[in-house]
């Protein structure tokens, strides 16, 4: 890796802690950053951070991106890099929670690019979501498609969080690149995801709850192609500002997810369906053909690999 002393807020988390797991092989200095709210349960993200606890290159702060206090740890630490993940990341609960969505997403992300800015941090990778492409029509989605239609406050939050890193980039001496990351799953998933939600579920004989026909469709990706794209983009020298697509480029709709899930786990599962939910989106898609030229991104992992991967750590975890 060509930096080698690197900031990782919500390195806690899902994303997050696969992040530092590979900056820590690449004997690179860690700052994780992340406050262990129980929008999911907290023991999750203890579990994620405890092998980086007994790595002298990892510094753990317990603290809220918000804060004046995360100014004056970049200030202190000074960072070559920051990979800003920390996020309030669901979809239907941002419905009900609009202003903790706000001032997490977005006041918490100018707070850092001020951080930034103070300290002189000269690159900052922003992780941003599919679900900036909101109602777009036009599949698969690229980066040059217009943003005007979000479905959700989190949409919403992500689509501000880019706009303020353009503002960043165009402004001051720093390099930022946006990853909108596409439905991402493996070992760790956040509980609230449908892969790691439904195979709970299925492997305790309850019943899943679907939502719409079955027809909706996500692009789902594997973590390890993901975090491929995220090192890429630490490394990446092009221009001061870029977005790029982090997606498998397959999407796959919900009645054949739950197909794949129940092959893996040789479970059939008992389906609830019920209406659409109001925030979610018909189909996410990414063209991904612009991450391949300039990151040299290139999703290995199938679905069916990963689930099996996925299972396989769900059953370790002795769930059942
Ligand atoms: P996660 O919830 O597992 O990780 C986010 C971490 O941020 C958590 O550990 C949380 O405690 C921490 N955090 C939240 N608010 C904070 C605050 N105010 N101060 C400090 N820490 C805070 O979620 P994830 O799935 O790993 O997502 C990581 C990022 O990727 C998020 O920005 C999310 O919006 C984005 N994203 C994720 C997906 C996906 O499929 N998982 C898809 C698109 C975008």
């Amino acid at each position: 890796m060509k930096y080698k002393k690197i900031m990782v807020t919500g390195g806690a988390g899902f994303i997050g802690s696969h992040l530092v797991d590979k900056l820590l092989d690449a004997e690179c200095e860690v700052l994780c950053l992340d406050d262990f709210n129980d929008y999911y349960n907290p023991a999750l993200k203890r579990q994620n951070v405890q092998q980086h606890l007994a790595n002298p290159a990892y510094r753990l702060v317990e603290g809220d991106i918000r804060d004046k206090e995360a100014k004056e740890l970049i200030k202190e630490w000074m960072p070559e890099v920051i990979v800003h993940l920390a996020a309030r990341a669901g979809v239907r609960p941002s419905l009900s929670q609009v202003e903790l969505y706000q001032t997490t997403n977005v006041a918490g992300t100018l707070n850092l690019l001020e951080a930034a800015r103070e300290a002189g941090v000269k690159k900052f990778i922003f992780g941003s979501s599919s679900s900036v492409y909101g109602l777009n029509k036009k599949v698969p989605f690229s980066e040059t498609d217009p943003l005007l239609k979000p479905a959700s406050p989190y949409a919403a939050t992500k689509i501000a969080g880019e706009a303020l890193c353009h503002t960043y980039a165009h402004l001051y001496d720093i390099h930022i690149v946006a990853l909108r990351f596409f439905t991402v799953y493996g070992p760790r998933q956040r509980p609230d995801l449908a892969i790691r939600k439904f195979a709970e579920r299925m492997l305790q004989g309850e019943e899943i709850v679907l939502f719409g026909d079955g027809s909706s469709a996500r692009d789902y990706t594997y973590i390890d192609d993901i975090i491929r794209g995220v090192i890429a983009a630490i490394e990446y020298e092009g221009d001061k500002y870029e977005i790029f697509n982090l997606g498998n480029s397959s999407p796959v709709q919900l009645k054949d997810l739950v197909a794949a899930i129940e092959k893996v786990l040789g479970v059939e599962a008992k389906v609830r369906r019920i209406g659409d939910q109001p925030g979610d989106v018909p189909i996410t898609y990414a063209d991904i053909t612009r991450s391949k030229e300039k990151l040299g991104y290139n999703p290995t992992v199938s679905l069916e690999e990963g689930l099996k991967i996925f299972i396989q750590w769900l059953r370790g975890k002795r769930i059942v």
